[in-house]
Parts: structure tokens; sequence; C-alpha cells
């Protein structure tokens, strides 16, 4: 893979924005695990559109699906209105996912982003508890807007929007102190205790496996005893499954491992299953105390990406055959982590399902890693705190031998920086 040339590259994104994800090269087409450069170079897509990319690029049965409703005139706008397109991916939705799951939830449409759902959420619970603080978890991510910024773990992040909006108290994600707090008690205690300062919080919002946080991976009964404690306490649970949802760890909501049901869940990026902006926010019914117009925004109902949604649901969640092909690639990740841990010191692995971290202790040495990738062939992208992860989000659908072909750039890159 010849690389063009770094200095042209910069230049092109200095135009368009200050960020760049270390690519130095621009593309153009991709298809299935694959994405291609203007310069016919090829690699191997180990990020997927930040997990926006479960079934893959310009997926055939998602595409088809698109191109039919497009000739056919079908409405592309996304103001919320009553559509076919809409009324049709809220029946699936039903059937095939919320029904077999016995999920009761109202579906609301609250924008395009992650980020909105994330706000939309945070805005229901406070109205329907008329209580103002959040808990949220160390090392969190919930989106750059400054409600979710708010309940965002990340000091780093938060730093540049000046003071919180929203009141937020973080609280140690499972295993923050290496298994030494691992039960709720002390948060009962500052609860019950009017000398401690915290208030009565209107929710709590968790991701069960952070991404951006580094691949933290909650454990089921941690996440259970977080639920009982807010169903004892009368405390909203939202689960973020923003990044997790849409079966990243296996089942189609990353929250199904712990037999837990959230007063609210967040949904966005593969949610179209297309790559294209849509978010869903599910609420309890009863929690639904949202008036006209209390909530609205020009582009929340986006029609073609109700399409591709539909079309994902129908061809990959009517059985259960990508949950366990997920699990069992997710195992031959891990397989090939568990090695490279083994045989490298400071390197150790995590993850569930199709996110799984390799975690080196010396930060920089991720990027290097994913640096070599990149000359390889392979996009990967780091994450944690540091930058110390090299964090893996293949699409659900890649082939073993793509997945195999990408380990081994993987346990290459390692070896190079850490032999
Ligand atoms: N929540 C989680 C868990 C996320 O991972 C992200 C995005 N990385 C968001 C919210 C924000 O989504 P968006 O970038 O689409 O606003």
């Amino acid at each position: 893979n010849a690389i063009s040339e770094p200095t042209i590259f910069e230049s092109l994104e200095s135009e368009v924005r200050s960020y760049c994800r270390d690519w130095p090269t621009v593309f153009s087409t991709a298809q299935g695990s694959w994405i291609r450069d203007e310069n016919g170079n090829e690699y191997l897509d180990f990020f997927a559109g930040a997990g926006a990319l479960n079934y893959g690029h310009n997926n055939p049965v998602l595409k088809q699906a698109l191109v039919d409703y497009i000739v056919s005139d079908g409405i592309t706008h996304g103001l919320d209105m009553s559509t076919v397109a809409k009324r049709e991916f809220l029946e699936t939705f039903k059937q095939r996912i919320l029904d077999p799951r016995g999920l009761d939830y109202k579906v609301q449409f609250p924008g395009p982003t992650g980020s909105n759902t994330v706000e939309a959420a945070l805005k229901l619970a406070r109205k329907v508890t008329g209580r103002e603080s959040i808990i949220n978890f160390t090392n969190a991510f919930h989106g750059m807007t400054l409600g979710a910024l708010s309940v965002t773990g990340n000091s780093m992040k938060r730093a540049g929007a000046g003071i919180p909006l929203v009141h937020a108290t973080p609280m140690p994600f499972d295993n923050y102190f290496d298994g030494t707090m691992e039960d709720f008690h002390w948060f009962e205690r500052l609860l019950d205790d009017s000398g401690s300062g915290l208030n009565h919080p209107a929710a709590v919002i968790v991701e069960t496996v952070q991404g951006e946080g580094g691949v933290n991976v909650a454990r089921a009964e941690w996440l259970r005893a977080l639920a009982d404690l807010c169903s004892r306490r009368e405390i909203l649970l939202i689960v973020d499954d923003v990044q997790m949802g849409c079966g990243r760890t296996g089942p189609f909501f990353s929250f199904e491992i712990a037999g837990i049901t959230p007063d609210i869940v967040t949904l966005s990026k593969s949610i179209s299953g297309y790559g294209m902006p849509m978010a869903l926010t599910l609420m309890k019914p009863e929690l639904d105390i949202w008036g006209p117009g209390e909530h609205n925004g020009t582009f929340r109902g986006f029609n073609p990406g109700f399409v591709t949604s539909k079309a994902a649901l129908d061809h990959y969640w009517s059985d259960d055959a990508l949950h366990l092909s997920t699990m069992a690639k997710g195992e031959k990740v891990h397989e090939s982590f568990a090695g490279l841990a083994a045989a490298f010191d400071g390197v150790s692995t995590r993850g569930r399902g199709l996110v799984q971290g390799l975690v080196f202790e010396k930060a920089d040495l991720a990027s290097k890693v994913c640096q070599h990738s990149f000359e390889a062939g392979l996009l990967t992208e780091t994450s944690g705190p540091s930058d110390e992860v090299v964090k893996l989000l293949p699409p659900l659908t890649i082939t073993d031998d793509e997945l195999d072909h990408g380990l081994r750039i993987i346990a290459d890159a390692t070896a190079k920086v850490c032999g």
C-alpha cells in the first residue's frame, strides 16, 4: 500500500476540521469489510464507522432496499411525520426486537445522532422525576453536546466546554478499583447521608461496555446490582447502547446478558445499518410524558434510514445466527489477543462479542500498533483515557478469513513494537 503524502492530506483535512485519525489518505469506495482509497489501495476495516457499520459497508441487502425506495420516489426528508417507511420500521422493530424479548418500550426519534438520543434521555429523566442530577461513571462516553458531555467521564473532552450543563457525579465503573469496591453499599450510604452533599439523582447513565473509555466491560452481576439499586431508590436507569447495541456484544441489546430492563435505552450508530444518521430513544411507556413539541427537530425521522434499518432487522434478526457468529468471532479475536498478552510483557486484553481491546501498559504502543497496521492495510483505532487500547470493532458480517488476515496484521505489528 502506497500512502499519499501526509502534507497533501493534512492541508485537505485542515480546511474542513482540525481532527485527523492518522489515516493519511483519501477514501473513496467501500464494500463489506473493505474500504478503498482514491489511489486504489484496499484496507480491511476493523473500525467500521466507529461501530456504525455492524453489517459492513454497502451491505447488498440493505443497498437493494435503499435503491428500491429511492427509485420508487419514497420520501427522503427527515421531519417526524407519519410515513409508510416509518410505520414499517416501527412494526418490524416491535416484531423482531421488542416482542421476542418481552420488552415494552415507546420509541422516540430524538434527532440523527447518538448525542441527540442521550440528550433526550437526560431531559426525559429530569422531567419525569422532577430531579436534576445524574450519576455517570468513570471513563464513560456519551457524546459531545453540552448535556451528553456533562455525563462523559473524561476531563480532557470536557475541558473545552467550561462548566458542565448537567449536574453529574461520577461513580467508579465496574473494576475501576481492581475489584475492591464491587458492591454499591458505599453509594447507598452517600445517598442516605444528608451531609454527603449527594442529591437524590434523577437517573444513572451507563454503558455495559465502555467503548471510547477503553473497552471496559461491566460484569452481568454488577449491572444487576446497579439495576436493583436504581429500582429500590426510584432512580431511572439509562443504558446507553449507542455503540454496544445492535449486536456488537452478541445480543441485539448489550444489557440482555444481565437480564435487566432499563427504564430508558439509547440507540444510534448501527441502527440504520447503512452508516446513515439515525437514533432512537426507547422509554418505558409510563415515562412518556413529553408534551407536543417538547423535544422536536427537523432531522429526526430519516426515512431512508427506516428503510435500511427494517431491511437489516428482517435479514439479520429473524433468528439468532448473527448473535451466535458474533460470539464465535469474538472468541477468535480473544484467543489471538490472549496469545499476544501471554507473549509480551505489559499487554493484556478485554472485551465482549466483537468489541475487543488489546491493552498496552505503555500507552504510545497502541498508537504505534495502529500505525503499523494501517501501513499493512488494516484500519484500527485506539481508545481509553491515554489511547492505550487498540479497539477492534469489525463489521459483524466479517468472514473468518478476513478476521484471521486482520489479526495476523495486528500480531505482526505488536511483535514489531513490543519485540
Ligand atoms: N454514546 C456512546 C456510548 C457513544 O459511543 C457515542 C459515540 N461514540 C455517543 C453516545 C455519541 O454519539 P454521536 O457521536 O453519534 O453523537
